[in-house]
């Protein structure tokens, strides 16, 4: 997207076209105007048009151009926060509101999927999210008995037949959810996007809005080239905010992730390595994730950027972890290699904001964006369209939270997950 093929990698070299767009060059008006083409607009945009809603959704770039093209495509179920940490934090309403809807998650990105055809790789397989130490086994166990007292379908599997299922004896169990799976991630958006479309949506791309005003009682949000006056605004722009709510973006530090996709997998070594083709990622402070693509590639990420010194750090590490794990592959070499920015907030919840009248949106997935983004922009549908009230949000509207030191908090990131994957030896 950017003639760079670190920014979106094995994504952008594999998913179908990109429907045809172009930005945005005269004055309009719709009933709502949506800005950021990833999973919240456009799951937003699409809930509203086949309701009959008038809709017009900006993109700076391209669609998927931020999080929604570059991230590891584990569909999760909740977020990284305890369930039972939630109806404590929000209270019991909004707490177990969020679990239920959350949990839930993964089925309404199936069922998009289904519903508009979308290609995009799709595994419901499930993730695995495996144990390091002993540590890790407590903390999984106790995510099993707080999702299970919520009827959710998850379960510890014990050390051998996560062996058995990952492909490598590294792990001392691992949480099997079975609500949860993988996909294509820029596929899912190109998928969302044609579907938009379809639907009557009047999508825009390489339109930054650099600007609002009003015009008698209503919202205009103005681009280089035209603008667009609408009822509501829908601000779907987290992580790669620009421009009039680049205040979103203050209020988060941004954590860079790094993937890495081998060529294919030769037959025998997909007999052992993740036979079921499971999404995985471990315990550890430094994460690592992988999974497999549609042809077999084996994706493998950590946090990190891939610039500067981190490129040949992170390799060389990701390639000494791979060996450990998968000595049964030899000598790795990379395909493809991309890195995004995972917008973090202070208490790892995401927000929903109120920048003004009928000016609204949520952020700050903290690396948990595929299924709450495509919740969360159904919930701003239902709500623009008066079904749900702002008290039956998913979460209380809340305001901007600056983050201090954010410069300084993104660097020691970056230097912090180098100086980690130049020491570590071992998984
Ligand atoms: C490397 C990485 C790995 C991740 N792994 C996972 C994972 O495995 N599973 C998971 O669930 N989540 C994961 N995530 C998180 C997930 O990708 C995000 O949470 C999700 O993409 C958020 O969706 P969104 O639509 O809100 O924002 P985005 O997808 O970031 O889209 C926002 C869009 O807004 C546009 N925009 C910004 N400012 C403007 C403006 N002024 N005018 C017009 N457009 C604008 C941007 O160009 C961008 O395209 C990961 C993220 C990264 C970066």
């Amino acid at each position: 997207m950017l003639n760079d093929s670190r920014s979106h990698g094995l994504w952008e070299a594999t998913a179908p076209e990109a429907p045809a767009t172009s930005a945005l060059e005269r004055n309009l008006s719709a009933d709502v105007v949506i800005v950021g083409g990833g999973y919240t607009g456009m799951s937003c945009a699409l809930h509203l048009a086949e309701a009959g809603r008038k809709v017009v959704l900006l993109e700076a770039h391209e669609i998927g151009f931020g999080g929604a093209g570059r991230n590891v495509g584990l569909i999760n179920a909740g977020l990284w926060v305890m369930p039972d940490d939630l109806p404590v934090r929000l209270g019991p309403v909004f707490g177990e509101r969020l679990l239920k809807l959350l949990g839930d998650g993964p089925s309404l990105v199936m069922e998009l999927i289904e519903k508009h055809n979308i290609e995009c790789e799709l595994q419901r397989n499930g993730t695995l999210h495996c144990a390091v130490g002993r540590a890790g086994l407590e903390e999984i166990r106790k995510r099993e008995a707080q999702w299970q007292k919520r009827s959710a379908p998850v379960q510890v599997l014990d050390a051998k037949e996560t062996a058995k299922r990952v492909g490598t004896g590294v792990y001392t169990g691992s949480l099997l959810d079975q609500r949860a799976g993988t996909l294509q991630p820029l596929a899912y958006a190109r998928g969302l996007a044609k579907a938009c479309i379809r639907a009557g949506v009047e999508l825009y791309t390489s339109s930054p809005v650099i600007d609002t005003s009003e015009r008698g009682g209503n919202k205009v949000v103005h681009t280089a080239g035209g603008s667009v006056e609408a009822e509501w605004v829908v601000v779907a722009t987290d992580a790669y905010s620009t421009g009039p709510w680049n205040s979103v973006r203050e209020e988060q530090v941004r954590l860079p992730y790094f993937n890495l996709a081998t060529s294919p997998l030769s037959p025998e070594n997909l007999q052992s390595i993740l036979p079921g083709r499971e999404g995985v990622w471990d315990t550890k402070a430094v994460l690592s994730s992988f999974r497999l693509d549609g042809s077999g590639r084996l994706v493998f990420g950590s946090v990190g950027a891939l610039r500067g010194t981190g490129i040949s750090i992170h390799k060389d590490w990701a390639r000494r972890a791979l060996a450990r794990l998968y000595p049964q592959l030899g000598k790795v070499e990379f395909e493809h290699e991309w890195y995004g920015q995972i917008g973090m907030t202070p208490d790892a919840l995401p927000r929903f904001h109120k920048f003004g009248r009928n000016t609204i949106g949520f952020a700050g997935y903290n690396g948990r964006g595929i299924s709450p983004g495509t919740v969360f922009g159904r919930e701003l549908a239902l709500l623009i369209l008066g079904e749900k009230k702002e008290e039956e949000m998913p979460l209380p509207v809340s305001g901007i939270l600056r983050n201090s030191f954010l410069q300084y908090r993104e660097a020691y990131y970056e230097a912090g997950s180098q100086i980690a994957h130049l020491v570590s030896e071992r998984i």
